[in-house]
Protein backbone atom coordinates (compact mmCIF):
# COMPACT_ATOMS: atom_id res chain seq x y z
CA UNK A 1 0.00 0.00 0.00
CA UNK A 2 1.30 3.27 -0.57
CA UNK A 3 2.14 5.47 2.26
CA UNK A 4 3.83 8.42 2.79
CA UNK A 5 5.67 9.56 6.22
CA UNK A 6 6.10 13.00 7.56
CA UNK A 7 9.38 13.87 8.56
CA UNK A 8 10.81 17.52 10.27
CA UNK A 9 13.92 18.99 9.38
CA UNK A 10 16.05 20.97 11.09
CA UNK A 11 15.48 24.70 10.95
CA UNK A 12 18.95 25.41 9.72
CA UNK A 13 18.75 22.99 6.46
CA UNK A 14 15.12 23.93 5.59
CA UNK A 15 16.64 26.34 2.90
CA UNK A 16 18.79 24.07 1.67
CA UNK A 17 16.10 21.89 0.68
CA UNK A 18 14.11 25.17 -0.61
CA UNK A 19 16.34 25.73 -2.95
CA UNK A 20 16.32 22.61 -4.43
CA UNK A 21 19.82 20.58 -2.65
CA UNK A 22 19.12 16.63 -3.62
CA UNK A 23 20.08 14.94 -0.73
CA UNK A 24 18.66 13.80 1.87
CA UNK A 25 21.16 14.00 4.88
CA UNK A 26 21.37 12.57 7.68
CA UNK A 27 22.08 15.22 10.42
CA UNK A 28 19.28 17.53 8.78
CA UNK A 29 16.31 15.51 9.73
CA UNK A 30 15.18 15.43 14.01
CA UNK A 31 12.96 12.26 13.73
CA UNK A 32 14.52 9.18 11.32
CA UNK A 33 13.15 6.41 13.84
CA UNK A 34 9.72 7.09 12.04
CA UNK A 35 10.37 5.51 9.03
CA UNK A 36 11.30 1.47 9.75
CA UNK A 37 11.96 0.20 6.02
CA UNK A 38 14.24 1.97 3.38
CA UNK A 39 11.83 2.82 0.19
CA UNK A 40 9.47 5.02 2.20
CA UNK A 41 8.61 8.24 1.05
CA UNK A 42 8.80 10.48 2.99
CA UNK A 43 8.00 14.30 3.15
CA UNK A 44 10.25 17.18 4.92
CA UNK A 45 8.25 19.51 6.76
CA UNK A 46 9.63 22.62 8.56
CA UNK A 47 8.80 22.72 12.52
CA UNK A 48 5.69 24.59 11.74
CA UNK A 49 4.43 21.45 9.40
CA UNK A 50 4.72 23.18 6.49
CA UNK A 51 5.76 21.00 3.26
CA UNK A 52 8.87 21.74 2.13
CA UNK A 53 9.99 18.65 -0.56
CA UNK A 54 9.41 14.78 -0.91
CA UNK A 55 11.94 12.36 -1.05
CA UNK A 56 12.41 8.73 -0.45
CA UNK A 57 14.73 6.92 2.48
CA UNK A 58 17.48 4.96 1.54
CA UNK A 59 21.10 4.61 2.79
CA UNK A 60 24.10 5.21 0.65
CA UNK A 61 27.36 6.68 1.99
CA UNK A 62 26.39 9.84 0.42
CA UNK A 63 23.28 10.18 2.61
CA UNK A 64 20.23 8.88 4.29
CA UNK A 65 17.79 9.48 0.49
CA UNK A 66 16.89 11.67 -2.20
CA UNK A 67 14.34 14.54 -2.51
CA UNK A 68 12.06 13.28 -5.73
CA UNK A 69 10.03 16.04 -5.45
CA UNK A 70 8.94 19.76 -4.54
CA UNK A 71 4.86 19.01 -5.15
CA UNK A 72 2.90 18.33 -2.41
CA UNK A 73 0.36 16.63 -4.25
CA UNK A 74 2.59 14.59 -6.70
CA UNK A 75 2.65 11.26 -6.08
CA UNK A 76 5.61 8.87 -6.67
CA UNK A 77 4.75 5.41 -8.11
CA UNK A 78 4.87 4.66 -11.83
CA UNK A 79 3.73 7.34 -13.62
CA UNK A 80 5.89 9.52 -11.82
CA UNK A 81 9.17 7.61 -13.04
CA UNK A 82 7.54 7.90 -16.71
CA UNK A 83 7.75 11.60 -16.59
CA UNK A 84 11.54 11.50 -15.27
CA UNK A 85 12.31 8.63 -17.77
CA UNK A 86 10.51 10.71 -20.67
CA UNK A 87 12.46 14.08 -20.20
CA UNK A 88 15.58 11.69 -19.34
CA UNK A 89 15.41 10.18 -22.98
CA UNK A 90 14.60 13.37 -24.79
CA UNK A 91 17.73 15.20 -23.43
CA UNK A 92 19.75 12.47 -24.86
CA UNK A 93 18.16 12.63 -28.48
CA UNK A 94 21.68 13.21 -29.96
CA UNK A 95 22.86 10.22 -28.74
CA UNK A 96 19.75 7.80 -29.68
CA UNK A 97 20.43 9.34 -33.00
CA UNK A 98 23.63 8.95 -33.29
CA UNK A 99 24.92 5.69 -35.01
CA UNK A 100 28.71 5.81 -34.24
CA UNK A 101 27.71 5.55 -30.46
CA UNK A 102 25.50 3.03 -28.95
CA UNK A 103 26.52 2.86 -25.52
CA UNK A 104 25.66 6.21 -23.31
CA UNK A 105 23.99 6.74 -19.92
CA UNK A 106 20.57 7.02 -20.18
CA UNK A 107 19.65 7.66 -16.89
CA UNK A 108 22.22 9.47 -14.29
CA UNK A 109 20.63 9.54 -10.76
CA UNK A 110 19.88 12.94 -8.84
CA UNK A 111 20.95 14.81 -12.52
CA UNK A 112 17.92 13.10 -13.95
CA UNK A 113 15.56 13.90 -10.79
CA UNK A 114 16.21 10.76 -8.81
CA UNK A 115 19.30 10.34 -6.49
CA UNK A 116 20.79 6.42 -6.28
CA UNK A 117 19.97 5.36 -9.93
CA UNK A 118 21.63 5.04 -13.02
CA UNK A 119 20.46 3.51 -16.38
CA UNK A 120 23.07 3.07 -19.26
CA UNK A 121 21.59 1.85 -22.49
CA UNK A 122 24.21 -0.70 -24.98
CA UNK A 123 22.72 -0.95 -28.21
CA UNK A 124 19.14 -1.90 -27.20
CA UNK A 125 20.03 -3.36 -23.96
CA UNK A 126 19.13 -1.39 -20.69
CA UNK A 127 20.90 -1.80 -17.50
CA UNK A 128 19.96 -0.49 -14.62
CA UNK A 129 21.68 0.15 -11.08
CA UNK A 130 20.69 0.48 -7.90
CA UNK A 131 22.71 2.31 -4.97
CA UNK A 132 20.68 1.16 -1.83
CA UNK A 133 17.89 -0.89 -0.73
CA UNK A 134 16.01 2.33 -0.61
CA UNK A 135 15.88 2.99 -4.63
CA UNK A 136 15.66 -0.83 -5.00
CA UNK A 137 12.35 -1.46 -3.37
CA UNK A 138 11.18 0.68 -5.69
CA UNK A 139 12.21 -1.36 -8.53
CA UNK A 140 8.71 -2.49 -9.96
CA UNK A 141 7.55 1.17 -10.43
CA UNK A 142 10.34 2.06 -12.24
CA UNK A 143 10.84 -1.03 -14.40
CA UNK A 144 7.24 -0.05 -15.03
CA UNK A 145 8.41 2.77 -15.98
CA UNK A 146 10.78 1.82 -18.13
CA UNK A 147 9.24 -0.68 -20.21
CA UNK A 148 6.05 1.37 -21.10
CA UNK A 149 8.67 4.13 -21.96
CA UNK A 150 11.27 2.57 -24.12
CA UNK A 151 11.66 -0.26 -26.64
CA UNK A 152 13.98 -2.72 -25.43
CA UNK A 153 15.78 -5.92 -26.39
CA UNK A 154 16.41 -6.88 -23.19
CA UNK A 155 17.11 -5.56 -19.36
CA UNK A 156 19.64 -5.95 -16.84
CA UNK A 157 20.74 -4.65 -13.47
CA UNK A 158 23.33 -4.17 -10.98
CA UNK A 159 22.82 -3.76 -7.33
CA UNK A 160 25.45 -1.57 -5.74
CA UNK A 161 24.80 -1.85 -2.40
CA UNK A 162 24.77 -4.34 0.37
CA UNK A 163 21.80 -6.66 0.13
CA UNK A 164 22.38 -8.29 3.24
CA UNK A 165 21.07 -11.78 2.19
CA UNK A 166 17.87 -9.98 1.35
CA UNK A 167 16.59 -10.55 -2.34
CA UNK A 168 18.12 -13.41 -2.98
CA UNK A 169 15.17 -14.80 -5.40
CA UNK A 170 16.35 -11.86 -7.41
CA UNK A 171 20.31 -12.52 -7.72
CA UNK A 172 20.39 -12.46 -10.95
CA UNK A 173 22.01 -9.61 -13.33
CA UNK A 174 19.38 -10.60 -15.98
CA UNK A 175 15.94 -8.51 -15.40
CA UNK A 176 13.33 -9.32 -18.59
CA UNK A 177 13.29 -9.64 -21.98
CA UNK A 178 15.86 -11.46 -24.51
CA UNK A 179 19.67 -12.22 -23.29
CA UNK A 180 22.34 -10.66 -24.20
CA UNK A 181 24.79 -12.24 -26.09
CA UNK A 182 28.30 -12.73 -24.08
CA UNK A 183 29.51 -10.03 -25.59
CA UNK A 184 27.75 -8.06 -27.36
CA UNK A 185 29.57 -5.31 -29.56
CA UNK A 186 28.53 -1.87 -29.30
CA UNK A 187 30.17 1.33 -31.00
CA UNK A 188 31.84 4.53 -29.34
CA UNK A 189 32.06 6.67 -31.80
CA UNK A 190 32.86 4.25 -34.13
CA UNK A 191 34.76 2.09 -32.46
CA UNK A 192 33.72 -1.42 -31.09
CA UNK A 193 33.38 -2.16 -27.39
CA UNK A 194 32.91 -5.36 -26.39
CA UNK A 195 30.30 -5.13 -23.36
CA UNK A 196 29.49 -8.18 -21.08
CA UNK A 197 25.88 -7.23 -19.06
CA UNK A 198 26.29 -10.32 -16.83
CA UNK A 199 30.03 -10.68 -15.65
CA UNK A 200 30.24 -8.98 -12.17
CA UNK A 201 30.36 -5.40 -11.48
CA UNK A 202 32.21 -4.08 -14.65
CA UNK A 203 30.74 -4.32 -17.73
CA UNK A 204 34.05 -3.68 -19.99
CA UNK A 205 33.77 0.10 -20.74
CA UNK A 206 33.44 2.95 -18.44
CA UNK A 207 31.35 5.25 -20.55
CA UNK A 208 32.18 8.16 -18.86
CA UNK A 209 35.56 8.44 -20.32
CA UNK A 210 33.74 8.68 -24.27
CA UNK A 211 35.01 12.15 -24.63
CA UNK A 212 38.85 12.06 -23.21
CA UNK A 213 38.84 8.64 -25.46
CA UNK A 214 38.10 10.73 -28.78
CA UNK A 215 40.40 13.29 -27.92
CA UNK A 216 43.01 11.07 -27.47
CA UNK A 217 42.40 9.36 -30.86
CA UNK A 218 41.56 12.58 -32.74
CA UNK A 219 44.19 15.21 -31.31
CA UNK A 220 46.96 13.41 -29.84
CA UNK A 221 47.84 9.76 -30.86
CA UNK A 222 49.09 10.16 -33.99
CA UNK A 223 52.98 8.73 -34.21
CA UNK A 224 53.21 8.76 -30.74
CA UNK A 225 53.55 6.03 -28.17
CA UNK A 226 51.49 5.67 -25.05
CA UNK A 227 51.52 4.24 -21.97
CA UNK A 228 48.15 3.31 -20.46
CA UNK A 229 48.17 2.79 -16.54
CA UNK A 230 45.35 0.63 -14.96
CA UNK A 231 44.49 -0.23 -18.14
CA UNK A 232 41.72 -2.66 -17.19
CA UNK A 233 40.09 -3.68 -21.40
CA UNK A 234 42.83 -1.60 -22.70
CA UNK A 235 40.13 1.11 -24.14
CA UNK A 236 42.15 4.37 -24.22
CA UNK A 237 44.82 2.08 -25.96
CA UNK A 238 42.47 1.27 -28.52
CA UNK A 239 41.40 4.53 -29.45
CA UNK A 240 45.03 5.78 -29.28
CA UNK A 241 45.96 2.70 -31.93
CA UNK A 242 43.27 3.82 -34.07
CA UNK A 243 44.46 7.58 -33.60
CA UNK A 244 47.44 6.07 -35.02
CA UNK A 245 49.74 5.48 -32.17
CA UNK A 246 52.83 3.83 -33.09
CA UNK A 247 52.61 1.46 -30.25
CA UNK A 248 50.82 1.21 -27.26
CA UNK A 249 51.55 -0.28 -23.81
CA UNK A 250 48.42 -1.30 -21.60
CA UNK A 251 49.26 -2.43 -17.70
CA UNK A 252 46.65 -3.99 -15.51
CA UNK A 253 47.11 -6.11 -12.30
CA UNK A 254 44.13 -8.19 -13.23
CA UNK A 255 44.81 -11.45 -15.02
CA UNK A 256 41.67 -10.49 -16.81
CA UNK A 257 42.97 -7.66 -18.57
CA UNK A 258 45.36 -9.64 -20.78
CA UNK A 259 42.00 -11.40 -22.54
CA UNK A 260 39.95 -8.41 -22.21
CA UNK A 261 42.20 -6.05 -24.17
CA UNK A 262 43.37 -8.54 -26.95
CA UNK A 263 39.67 -8.95 -27.33
CA UNK A 264 38.98 -5.11 -27.81
CA UNK A 265 42.23 -4.80 -30.24
CA UNK A 266 40.52 -7.32 -32.13
CA UNK A 267 37.39 -6.23 -32.80
CA UNK A 268 38.87 -3.34 -33.81
CA UNK A 269 40.60 -5.12 -36.53
CA UNK A 270 44.03 -3.61 -34.43
CA UNK A 271 47.18 -5.84 -35.02
CA UNK A 272 47.55 -7.45 -31.46
CA UNK A 273 51.26 -8.93 -31.95
CA UNK A 274 52.60 -5.00 -32.27
CA UNK A 275 50.81 -4.09 -29.34
CA UNK A 276 52.25 -4.22 -25.63
CA UNK A 277 49.98 -5.64 -22.76
CA UNK A 278 51.17 -6.12 -19.38
CA UNK A 279 49.70 -7.84 -16.51
CA UNK A 280 51.66 -5.98 -13.24
CA UNK A 281 51.29 -4.05 -10.10
CA UNK A 282 52.03 -0.46 -12.02
CA UNK A 283 54.38 0.52 -9.36
CA UNK A 284 56.59 -2.32 -10.46
CA UNK A 285 55.88 -1.45 -14.01
CA UNK A 286 57.29 1.96 -13.17
CA UNK A 287 60.22 1.07 -11.43
CA UNK A 288 61.24 -1.48 -14.79
CA UNK A 289 60.65 1.31 -16.70
CA UNK A 290 63.41 3.60 -15.13
CA UNK A 291 65.46 1.24 -14.84
CA UNK A 292 64.92 0.52 -18.86
CA UNK A 293 65.41 3.97 -19.41
CA UNK A 294 62.02 4.01 -21.38
CA UNK A 295 60.16 6.77 -22.04
CA UNK A 296 56.96 7.63 -23.46
CA UNK A 297 55.25 10.31 -25.69
CA UNK A 298 51.71 10.17 -22.99
CA UNK A 299 51.06 8.58 -20.44
CA UNK A 300 47.49 7.78 -18.91
CA UNK A 301 46.77 7.55 -15.36
CA UNK A 302 43.41 6.30 -14.90
CA UNK A 303 43.44 4.53 -11.29
CA UNK A 304 40.66 3.54 -9.13
CA UNK A 305 40.02 5.80 -6.35
CA UNK A 306 41.30 3.39 -3.71
CA UNK A 307 42.57 -0.22 -4.68
CA UNK A 308 44.61 -2.78 -2.46
CA UNK A 309 47.87 -4.92 -4.33
CA UNK A 310 50.47 -7.53 -2.69
CA UNK A 311 52.65 -4.73 -1.86
CA UNK A 312 50.62 -1.13 -2.54
CA UNK A 313 47.93 0.54 -1.15
CA UNK A 314 46.58 3.46 -3.63
CA UNK A 315 44.12 6.40 -2.21
CA UNK A 316 43.62 9.15 -5.12
CA UNK A 317 43.43 11.78 -2.65
CA UNK A 318 46.69 10.96 -0.65
CA UNK A 319 49.06 9.06 -3.92
CA UNK A 320 47.85 10.94 -6.52
CA UNK A 321 51.07 12.86 -6.29
CA UNK A 322 53.53 10.07 -5.99
CA UNK A 323 51.63 8.60 -9.06
CA UNK A 324 52.54 12.04 -11.31
CA UNK A 325 56.02 12.26 -10.21
CA UNK A 326 56.03 8.08 -11.56
CA UNK A 327 54.70 9.27 -15.04
CA UNK A 328 56.48 12.47 -15.15
CA UNK A 329 60.22 10.44 -14.80
CA UNK A 330 58.86 8.10 -17.90
CA UNK A 331 57.29 10.90 -20.13
CA UNK A 332 59.84 12.54 -23.15
CA UNK A 333 60.05 16.10 -22.91
CA UNK A 334 57.00 17.74 -24.96
CA UNK A 335 55.25 14.60 -23.97
CA UNK A 336 51.42 14.52 -22.83
CA UNK A 337 50.22 13.12 -19.17
CA UNK A 338 46.67 12.63 -19.48
CA UNK A 339 45.73 12.49 -15.49
CA UNK A 340 42.48 11.12 -14.53
CA UNK A 341 40.63 10.36 -11.40
CA UNK A 342 36.77 9.55 -10.37
CA UNK A 343 37.50 10.63 -6.62
CA UNK A 344 34.43 12.64 -5.49
CA UNK A 345 36.59 13.65 -2.19
CA UNK A 346 38.61 16.17 -4.26
CA UNK A 347 37.75 18.75 -6.51
CA UNK A 348 39.41 19.81 -9.44
CA UNK A 349 41.24 22.86 -7.50
CA UNK A 350 42.92 20.17 -5.55
CA UNK A 351 43.72 18.34 -7.80
CA UNK A 352 45.44 20.87 -10.41
CA UNK A 353 47.36 21.27 -7.49
CA UNK A 354 48.39 17.94 -7.19
CA UNK A 355 50.23 18.31 -10.48
CA UNK A 356 51.46 21.27 -9.75
CA UNK A 357 53.12 20.09 -6.35
CA UNK A 358 54.60 16.67 -8.37
CA UNK A 359 56.26 19.14 -10.97
CA UNK A 360 57.37 21.35 -8.38
CA UNK A 361 59.25 18.56 -6.48
CA UNK A 362 60.80 17.25 -9.13
CA UNK A 363 61.72 20.74 -10.75
CA UNK A 364 59.53 20.24 -13.44
CA UNK A 365 57.70 22.60 -15.84
CA UNK A 366 54.09 21.74 -17.48
CA UNK A 367 50.89 23.89 -19.38
CA UNK A 368 47.62 22.37 -19.37
CA UNK A 369 46.17 21.63 -22.67
CA UNK A 370 42.73 20.96 -21.79
CA UNK A 371 40.44 19.51 -19.00
CA UNK A 372 37.31 17.44 -18.49
CA UNK A 373 34.72 16.47 -16.56
CA UNK A 374 31.60 13.90 -17.32
CA UNK A 375 30.45 14.11 -20.40
CA UNK A 376 26.83 15.81 -21.29
CA UNK A 377 24.83 12.07 -20.93
CA UNK A 378 25.89 12.09 -17.29
CA UNK A 379 23.94 14.92 -16.24
CA UNK A 380 24.90 16.74 -12.57
CA UNK A 381 21.97 18.32 -11.28
CA UNK A 382 22.67 22.41 -10.86
CA UNK A 383 22.12 22.21 -6.90
CA UNK A 384 24.53 19.05 -6.68
CA UNK A 385 27.85 20.16 -8.56
CA UNK A 386 29.98 17.64 -6.20
CA UNK A 387 27.90 15.04 -8.60
CA UNK A 388 30.39 15.84 -11.42
CA UNK A 389 33.17 13.52 -9.87
CA UNK A 390 35.23 13.09 -12.57
CA UNK A 391 38.29 15.01 -13.53
CA UNK A 392 40.37 14.65 -16.45
CA UNK A 393 43.70 16.86 -17.48
CA UNK A 394 46.06 16.73 -20.28
CA UNK A 395 48.63 18.00 -19.17
CA UNK A 396 52.62 18.67 -21.41
CA UNK A 397 55.29 17.82 -19.90
CA UNK A 398 58.11 21.43 -20.88
CA UNK A 399 60.75 20.08 -19.18
N1 LIG B 1 41.45 3.05 -17.19
C1 LIG B 1 40.46 2.01 -17.32
C2 LIG B 1 39.64 1.83 -16.08
C3 LIG B 1 40.43 1.53 -14.84
S1 LIG B 1 39.56 0.56 -13.71
C4 LIG B 1 39.56 2.27 -18.52
O1 LIG B 1 39.70 3.30 -19.16
O2 LIG B 1 38.74 1.44 -18.85
C5 LIG B 1 40.83 0.29 -12.55
C6 LIG B 1 41.80 -0.80 -12.95
O3 LIG B 1 42.96 -0.65 -12.15
C7 LIG B 1 41.30 -2.23 -12.72
O4 LIG B 1 41.30 -2.92 -13.93
C8 LIG B 1 42.30 -2.81 -11.71
O5 LIG B 1 42.63 -4.16 -12.01
C9 LIG B 1 43.51 -1.92 -11.93
N2 LIG B 1 44.46 -1.81 -10.82
C10 LIG B 1 44.21 -1.51 -9.53
N3 LIG B 1 45.36 -1.41 -8.83
C11 LIG B 1 46.37 -1.63 -9.71
C12 LIG B 1 47.80 -1.64 -9.60
N4 LIG B 1 48.42 -1.41 -8.44
N5 LIG B 1 48.52 -1.89 -10.72
C13 LIG B 1 47.90 -2.12 -11.91
N6 LIG B 1 46.55 -2.10 -12.06
C14 LIG B 1 45.80 -1.87 -10.98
Amino acid sequence: MYKEIDLTVKPEFVGEYKDGYPLISKESVLDWKMVTNEGCIVNLLDSKNRFIVKGYYGIQNKGYGWVLTQKKDEKIDADYFIKKIKSAIKYREDFFNDEGTTAFRVFNGEGDGVGGLTIDYFDGFYMLTWYSIGIYELKEEILQALKSVVDYKGIYQKKRFDAKGMYLNDADDFVCGDKAEAPIIVKENGVNFAIYLDDGPMVGVFLDQRDVRRTIRDKYAKGKTLLNTFSYTGAFSVFAALGGSSKTTSVDLANRSRNKTTEQFSINDIHVDKQDIIVEDVFNYFKYAVRKNLLFDMVVLDPPSFARSKKHTFSASKDYINLLKEAIQITNRGGVIVASTNSANFSMMTFRDFIFKAFKELNGKYTVEESFSLPKDFRVADNFKEGDYLKVVFIRKVK
